[in-house]
């Protein structure tokens, strides 16, 4: 019999699990699915862990999300076609869910579809080598449970083993003395740590924005952030300040290219993330930076030189969960033969004319319809519910908009559904003074009770 390994059982690897079910559900045969996956339980960066550096198995910690994450985009923009949030929650929510809620909402799904028997967690996998002979892939996997590394042979495999969790950790002039606590995005846990601290944030990316929003709730004195190019430019409160790059530190101090300097207590690195494979032999190992459009991948999922080989989620992300399950669908048809390649020289013009395309890209607006037509493209070649990506690029626009107005209130807004027309529920709590992550505060329609401000 066929068989498929995937790696990893975060969105993208439930997507591929789901997307097979859903074809079997459909009266189709479908091959031996094995998904490994290291950690104890499914949702990747969504199965939130207190862990940092090494986790219970001794393995790196995978997680690089915090206490208090709230979705960063509209929960609207990343809707499963095939699993509305009505379905799942039987009543409208608002349209930034924290990180459990929106946890609660991916596992409804692959529950729902009974795949959770495929994963084989406590499974770290530690090699994958392919035979050119037998034309079968070798995945050498530690299972922690019984502490032994074992291998087996695959006729497919499929990665979805995320690509923000190994960070990319500068270093500069001073960090040696510095006095205070110097930490990366990947290890920053809860802002409540930083309370009454002043919060040297560096980077101009999302965990910049957010892991500052936070602190900054969570009654951070004063946040400093910096940036390379240029600045994230919102409307930021009295004691949020934006810098030109970071030239050095000493003991206490941070010097910045604009001539300034501030004494500070910590210093965040939102520095980015590595694309990080140790476990693929070297010619199967996919090497890019985190853009739209990696070279190498046909349809941003097919290994070009090897088609029996698929990474899925491995572009930067406007897109999310409806994005990994149109790859899903298409990787999944792929394996059952429902579809025939191109050769291989098609393939790689096809990739290097959207690749091509990306660098003409010049503000986020085009970046959403790229990714947009990217994903429908996928869509239309498999069976996956379509839906209206016109209606979600609406929305990343609204939401940009809703940004740029006021950075601290953009999560009380909502927005109406693409799958099913239903307008969010405004929360029952401005995000700012929601101190209560919790998915059981979210979901009562009761209002927190005032706290003291923390700030
Ligand atoms: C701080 C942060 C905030 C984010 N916020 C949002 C948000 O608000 N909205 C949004 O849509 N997206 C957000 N994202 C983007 C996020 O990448 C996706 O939502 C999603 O988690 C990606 O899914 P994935 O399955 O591709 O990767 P991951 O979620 O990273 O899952 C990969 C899985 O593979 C497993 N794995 C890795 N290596 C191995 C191995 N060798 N052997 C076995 N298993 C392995 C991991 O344990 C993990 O379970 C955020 C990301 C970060 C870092």
């Amino acid at each position: 019999m066929t068989r498929v390994a995937i790696i990893g059982a975060g969105p993208s690897g439930m997507a591929q699990l789901r997307a097979f079910q859903s074809a079997q559900a459909k009266g189709a045969d479908i091959p031996e699915i094995v998904c490994f996956e290291k950690q104890a339980d499914w949702g990747g960066l969504w199965n939130y862990t207190w862990r940092t550096g090494i986790d219970e198995n001794g393995e790196p910690v995978h997680g690089s999300m915090y206490r208090y994450l709230w979705s960063n985009g509209p929960k609207e923009a990343l809707e499963f076609a095939d699993y509305s949030f009505d379905e799942h929650f039987g009543k409208p929510i608002g349209s930034y869910p924290p990180r459990a809620v929106l946890w609660d909402y991916i596992k409804g799904r692959v529950e729902k579809a009974n795949v959770r028997r495929y994963v084989r967690f406590n499974s770290a996998v530690r090699h994958i080598e392919f035979n050119e002979q037998t034309q079968q892939f070798a995945v050498s996997v530690h299972d922690h449970n019984q502490d032994v590394v074992y291998t087996e042979i695959f006729d497919y495999v499929v990665v979805a083993s995320g690509h923000f969790s190994t960070p990319k950790v500068p270093e500069y002039e001073g960090f040696k003395s510095f006095g205070g606590r110097i930490l990366h995005a990947h290890d920053f846990r809860d802002a409540l740590e930083f309370k009454d601290k002043t919060v040297l944030v560096v980077g101009s990316s999302y965990s910049a924005e957010d892991i500052g929003s936070q602190c900054y709730k969570y009654g951070a004195k004063q946040i400093i952030s910096c940036y390379r190019n240029s600045p994230m430019g919102y409307k930021w409160p009295k004691n949020w300040s934006e810098r030109q790059k970071l030239l050095r530190v000493d003991q206490t101090h941070a010097y910045f290219a604009d001539g300034t300097s501030a004494e500070v207590d910590a210093i965040i690195l939102c520095t980015g993330y590595l694309h990080h494979f140790p476990f693929m032999a070297e010619s199967i190992r996919l090497k890019t930076d985190n853009r739209l459009y990696p070279l190498g991948l046909y349809k941003g999922v097919v290994w070009e030189k090897n088609p029996k080989l698929f990474y899925l989620g491995m572009q930067d992300q406007w897109y999310t969960f409806n994005m990994f399950d149109a790859q899903a669908w298409y990787v999944r048809d792929i394996i059952l033969n429902r579809m025939a390649l191109p050769s291989l020289s098609e393939m790689q013009a096809h990739t290097l004319a959207w690749h091509e395309e990306e660098k003409t890209l010049t503000d986020a607006a085009q970046m959403y319809k790229f990714q947009g037509d990217y994903i429908l493209e996928l869509i239309e070649a498999t069976d996956y519910p379509t839906f209206d990506i016109e209606a979600m690029r609406l929305i990343f626009l609204e939401w940009k908009k809703h940004k740029k107005e006021d950075i601290m209130t953009f999560r009380d807004h909502i927005y109406r559904s693409a799958i099913t027309g239903t307008l969010a529920a405004p929360h029952h709590t401005p995000w700012l003074d929601a101190l209560d992550d919790s998915l059981e505060a979210y979901l009562t329609d009761t209002p927190e009770v005032p706290q003291k401000k923390v700030g």
